[in-house]
């Protein structure tokens, strides 16, 4: 089922503009992933094509139909929240079958539609359970059972894992991608954790103040993020973005000093933590650095560095670092082919 954002904006009554002209497009069985800091229109954009909320101007087609004035439940889709919102006083059973019994399915295809989901979502033996007598985890997979039950064409899903501490969140995770390729579903998954959506979007749409910024596979926006936002956005820890100047072939900043293939003038150079290199003070292009903070995330190491440029420099490394202290010189390469350039002042990605 094909969705199309066409220049939806959303104003709210107080003037707040939530959603900015946003064009969107995405295919039948897709993983799409809304990801953005607070407030950047994600939830927003989730209500508009679920049809809980009106946009200001633009439409929402679903396969090719403008579905902009169509009520929610015309819209095939289903819906996962955060709070799950289920009813305390329906067993898990009532509960997933609850979508097919106000669509009136006869009683025997609801008896087997539920099971089938339970068992997609491993739930079989909770059916006789009442939600209070669940665990966040189960109770997590019945809201989920319970979107899939009636097979909408689309399952949105806003935030469905934020209430599960982190074990659970990261199994829950390996779940859902278990059930989209098992699925021919289109999932929409709002979350502001990136990593998550590296891990499931087949394509994340990164939002920032309504607006969209970039609309990629996962390891197109880690490779070659569209600006210094989604740079420093996506991964952890973030991009080093260096503002610094470019002369005769080099690349300045402060004690950071780097071969580049550029032209002269500003610019905005970045490199992942983890593509720093720790290199012997001979090796040409080499700079040294003096080591601010040490912290161990093993297998890894993260060494922090100040730069006398004014930005920290992050490297990220699985070398054995048992020798490196806070407060010692040591000598860092960057190498070419990990760089990014952004434009100066418009922070674009420039080539
Ligand atoms: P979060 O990650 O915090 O849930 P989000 O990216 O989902 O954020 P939205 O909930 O879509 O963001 O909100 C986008 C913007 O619209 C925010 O500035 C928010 O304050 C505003 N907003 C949302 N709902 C309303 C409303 N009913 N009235 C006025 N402003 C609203």
């Amino acid at each position: 089922m094909a969705v199309s954002f066409k220049q939806v904006t959303k104003r709210f009554a107080d003037g707040t503009v939530a959603l900015d002209h946003l064009d969107l497009d995405f295919e039948l069985g897709e993983f799409v992933v809304l990801l953005g800091p607070s407030g950047s229109g994600k939830t927003t954009a989730c209500r508009l094509l679920a049809g809980l909320e009106q946009p200001s101007s633009g439409r929402i087609e679903i396969d090719g139909k403008d579905v902009t004035n169509v009520p929610p439940r015309f819209r095939g889709i289903g819906m996962v929240f955060q709070n799950y919102a289920l009813y305390s006083h329906k067993s898990v059973f009532e509960n997933i079958a609850y979508p097919l019994r106000i669509r009136k399915v006869p009683a025997a295809d609801i008896e087997r539609s539920v099971r089938d989901v339970a068992d997609l979502l491993r739930i079989g033996d909770y059916l006789k359970r009442k939600p209070a007598q669940l665990s966040g985890g189960q109770a997590q997979r019945v809201a989920v059972a319970r979107a899939l039950v009636w097979e909408p064409a689309i399952c949105l899903m806003d935030e469905p894992l934020s209430n599960l501490d982190a074990l659970l969140r990261l199994h829950m995770r390996t779940e859902l991608n278990r059930l989209h390729r098992k699925l021919d579903k289109t999932f929409v998954f709002v979350t502001h954790d990136q990593e998550e959506a590296m891990t499931l979007a087949t394509r994340i749409a990164v939002l920032k103040d309504g607006r969209l910024v970039q609309f990629d596979e996962p390891k197109t926006i880690y490779r070659k993020p569209a600006n210094r936002f989604v740079a420093e956005f996506m991964g952890r820890p973030a991009m080093n973005t260096i503002d610094g100047m470019v002369e005769g072939g080099v690349f300045r900043a402060g004690a950071v000093a780097c071969p580049v293939d550029r032209s002269d003038g500003p610019v905005t150079l970045g490199i992942r933590p983890e593509q720093i290199e720790l290199a012997a003070a001979s090796t040409p292009g080499a700079m040294t650095l003096t080591v601010d903070v040490k912290e161990a995330v093993e297998p890894d190491t993260l060494l922090i560095f100040q730069n006398s440029g004014g930005n920290a420099i992050t490297l990220r490394t699985q070398a054995n670092c048992d020798a490196i202290e806070a407060g010692q010189p040591v000598s860092l390469a960057f190498p070419k082919s990990a760089l990014h350039y952004f434009d100066a002042r418009t922070g674009q990605r420039v080539e």
